[in-house]
Order: structure tokens, then sequence, then C-alpha cells
């Protein structure tokens, strides 16, 4: 198997040439972080975000979901902080005249000291039997050299982000020696605040015309309508609000595929409870989302929580689960603790009360709030990578194979028939007629049969049904599963059920 780097480049090509994603506006030489789903990407999204609602909607009776639009009141992001505090620390190289985000730099410079620990760790690995790894990263003084850089780096790099101290950043960087990958050079600008969120014009007069954000999140569209959703849907405490929307952020650095992106989409949920509450109900939400994940049959050593340390000034809790992308352990969803932050500067900046009557305790109060945020491209690009698979056979060929969740793929059947006469053609078309209702299907025809295989194995099809001579005679046809590409006969009338508990599992 080829290295990560490598590897990732091969799953970015697999994702284009099968039609999953496109860079945006390919023809006109792409634009930068932003990409197209093409048809398979789009059934993918698609099974993601159902099956996301499903768990979180259909299955708790105490969440409801809602679809706010994009654009909302400018002070909504005065009163969330967005417009004063959405910023990230910007620095260029002047001789590359690339842009980096100064916070990613020094970071980057941390996990390539934790590669040398790595590094020595799996050279003793190979050396010592019955290696003690624990033992060893406390008693190697070349390790624990390493590892008394990366706390130093950190507690510095930590107390200087928590003050806003760009000059200090700056100095940082000078001090760490650390170059621009492009130019080799350490010649750096200042550091300076940009701030992430597109704006635009409302009304069609440019003067006097109110400037308005595309929205960096969804989470406040469900914020504002707390009280509409608790009356309307005559909501108790404790509840929810799921929204599922595209956001907008205008990333420094946007590298990665679809990790980071300018235009993406996120799946979020608002949980709201009585205050005091807030950390049983965070424990809860960091099990039950954990556990979705691991329903879709990912190996459960690809996700790990990562517990923030420092927390937002809001925050009394956080933490993010992270999946082990072709690049490494990154965030792939955030869990937090949100106190009463976001529902209280709402009253403050509308004027307007955002209160619960609880019957229990008859008080009136501003609800507490937890929020499970997962963007779903990079939910994608976790089952995506993870199901990419190189498969060297007997024969010593190399089999290409999306091992995707049956669920999620986006095709779940395609009907082979062997040959394109002797009436096979017309039985594909019937077989197609009753698939359909049932599940998303394919017919296809061109081809030879093992080439067939193979194109529906690259796009993740994890059922081939074929029609031969046989079928024209006794109604029976063949399933070849993708994972293990074993064959089965079955009479044609028991192909839907046999399927769909298949996809059940
Ligand atoms: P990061 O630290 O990676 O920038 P974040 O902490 O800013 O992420 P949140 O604001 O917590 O992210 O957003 C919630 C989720 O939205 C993230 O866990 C991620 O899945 C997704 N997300 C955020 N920014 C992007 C982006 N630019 N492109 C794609 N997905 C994103």
């Amino acid at each position: 198997m080829a290295n990560n780097e490598d590897l990732f480049k091969q799953i970015i090509s697999h994702a284009k040439e099968y039609g999953y994603i496109f860079p945006s506006s390919e023809i006109y030489d792409g634009l930068s972080a932003v990409y197209d789903y093409g048809q398979y990407g789009v059934e993918l999204k698609n099974n993601i975000k159902q099956y996301w609602w499903k768990a979180m909607v259909q299955f708790h009776e105490n969440i409801v979901g809602i679809d706010s639009a994009i654009f909302m009141h400018p002070t909504i992001w005065k009163a969330s902080g967005h417009v004063d505090a959405f910023n990230d620390p910007l620095i260029d190289n002047k001789d590359s005249k690339k842009r980096y985000r100064a916070d990613v730099l020094i970071e980057d410079h941390i996990q390539k000291i934790e590669d040398k620990i790595n590094k020595e760790v799996e050279k003793a690995k190979k050396r010592f039997e019955n290696f003690d790894e624990a033992m060893y990263r406390t008693t190697n003084a070349r390790v624990m050299g390493y590892q008394q850089q990366i706390d130093d780096i950190t507690a510095r790099y930590a107390d200087l982000m928590t003050r806003n101290d760009l000059a200090g950043l700056k100095a940082l960087i000078e001090e760490l020696g650390i170059c621009c990958p492009i130019s080799g050079t350490k010649n750096w600008t200042d550091v300076r605040q940009f701030n992430l969120m597109f704006s635009t014009q409302m009304g069609s007069v440019a003067e006097g015309a109110d400037t308005i954000y595309l929205r960096p999140e969804t989470a406040q569209g469900i914020f504002v309508n707390f009280l509409n959703v608790q009356k309307t849907g005559r909501m108790k405490i404790p509840f929810g609000i799921a929204q599922i929307g595209k956001a907008f952020r205008n990333e420094i650095v946007a590298r990665q595929f679809i990790f980071r992106m300018r235009e993406f989409e996120q799946m979020e949920m608002q949980f709201f409870v009585r205050p005091g509450e807030e950390l049983k109900w965070f424990d809860y939400w960091k099990k039950e989302r954990i556990a979705w994940h691991q329903s879709l049959g990912i190996a459960p050593e690809n996700y790990r929580f990562h517990d923030h340390e420092k927390l937002a000034h809001y925050a009394n809790a956080a933490t993010d689960i992270e999946f082990k992308f072709p690049f490494g352990f990154k965030e792939l969803e955030g869990i937090h603790s949100r106190t009463n932050y976001d529902l209280s500067r709402h009253e403050e900046f509308s004027g307007k009360k955002l209160r619960y009557f609880d019957p229990e305790t008859n008080e009136s109060y501003v609800p507490y709030v937890i929020e499970t945020s997962i963007g779903v491209d990079r939910m994608f690009l976790a089952v995506f990578s993870d199901a990419y698979c190189e498969e060297k056979l007997e024969d010593g060929t190399v089999r290409v194979v999306l091992r995707l969740p049956a669920k999620l793929a986006p095709i779940k059947v395609a009907v082979l028939p062997l040959v394109k006469k002797d009436g096979m053609p017309e039985k594909a078309e019937e077989l197609m007629q009753q698939l359909q209702p049932h599940f998303m299907c394919q017919c296809d025809m061109k081809d030879a049969i093992g080439r067939r295989y193979r194109r529906q194995d690259a796009i993740g099809t994890p059922f081939c049904v074929t029609i031969d001579s046989q079928t024209m005679e006794d109604d029976t046809v063949t399933i070849r599963e993708r994972d293990t590409m074993q064959q089965y006969r079955v009479n044609i009338n028991e192909l839907v059920p046999a399927l769909l508990q298949k996809l059940a599992k």
C-alpha cells in the first residue's frame, strides 16, 4: 500500500473518476476549497444526512428539526460574538507571498516533534521484545526531551492564544525557526486577525444597504427560533432542535480536500436543559454520538475523544470526536456544553425574553445548551477514505473496492444481464421495476461481466444481481456480494426480502 500522502491522492482521484466529487467550476480552473458533489457523491451525502436525521430526530421523541434561512439579521452575529471574535491569526511569508494561519504553523511544528517521538517508539518496538511503550516514554532521555519541548511550546502557545497576543505568536514562530514550506525562508509579516465570515449587501442599492453575512454555522438559526419551536411544538425541557444546512467560512488555509472548505454543510443539534443538569447531558450526548459513529461498522480504533483543556469563555465542557483521516487524527465532530450564553446574548441584543417556564419547578429560566455539531463533508471524507481499499487478489491483480457501509452506499443493487441478447435485457428491465421501489439501483449492460463487477466495486455497490441463461429457465438470479465476492442463487421472488434483510444489518 502506498504511503499516507499517496493514498490520500488516490482517494481524491478516485472520488473524481467515479463521479463522487469534482472541483467546483473546473472548466474555469476551479475555485479554491469549493467542491461539487457528482451523481454518486450526492447519493452518499444524502444517505449520511438521512442516517443522522433518523438517529437524532426520528429516534428521539423530544428532538424536532427545523430549516432556517442562511441569511439572518446582522445583529445575530454581533450577539453570537462572530463579528468581533470569529477570527483566525493570519501571517504571510514575504518571499513566497503565501498566507498561513499562525496557529496552524505552530501546531504543525508541534506535530513534527510528535512524529519524531513516534519514530523513536516504532524503532524501539522493533528492537525490544515485550516492549512497554508507557515505560519507554517516561524513561528514554531523547523521547522525554522531545516531550518536554512539546509541553513548553504548547503551554506558551495556549497562553498567547488566550491573551490574543499576536506579536507574541510572531515571536514564537521566529524563535522556533519555522520556515515557509514554499520559499524556505523565515521572512514573515506581522500576525493580524482575519474575520472568517463572508459578507454581502442586502437590497438593490448598495449605498445605505445593510451588510449581512453568510452564516458561518447553522446553530444560531436554532437559537433564534428556540421559543417559536418550544411554544408551537409544546416542547418540554429537556428537548432538542436539529438542523442540517450550509455554512460558509472564509478559511485562510483551505487544504486537505473536503476536510476544510469555504462552503460546507453542518448537521447540528442544540439540546436545551435545566441549569445545573448540563454536564449530565453532556456525558449523555458524548455516549450517544460515539455510538452513532460506531453503528456504521467502522473500526472503533479510528475514533477518539479529544477533550478541550482550554475552553471558550461561554463553555463549561467541550470535546471533539476525532477520526483517523489519511492525514492523521483530526476533528470530525464537536460536542459542547455552551451554558446559557447564546440565548442570554440574544435576549440582551433583541430585548425579547427567551425563557422557559418549567412547570415542574415553577421557575422561569434561560435554558442551558448542549450542542452536537458535525460537518457533512467531513463525515463524507471519513466514510469514503475508510472505505477505499486496494486489494490484492489471488491471481495477482489488484481490485479497487469501496467498502462503504451498505446503508450509506449510493447504489444498493446493480442488475447485470450476462449478455445483451436472449431476452436477458428485457428480464433485467423487469427486475429493475421490481427493485426500484425499494432500492437505488442501476442496470449495467456494457462490457464483460468481470469488468462490470469491478466497476460496481469501485462505486461501492454492495450487491450485484446477475441474469444468465439459467434465469431464463428457472427464474433464479445470482447475488454477488461486494466484500467477499461470494455468489449464490436465489429465486427472483425472494430477491427483495433477501436484500432488504441484508441491508437492515
Ligand atoms: P476546525 O478546528 O477544524 O476549524 P472548528 O472547531 O472551527 O473546526 P466547529 O466550529 O466546531 O469547527 O464546527 C463544527 C463542525 O463543522 C466541525 O467539527 C467540522 O466537522 C465542521 N466544519 C467546520 N469548519 C469546516 C470547514 N471549513 N469545512 C468543512 N467542515 C467544517
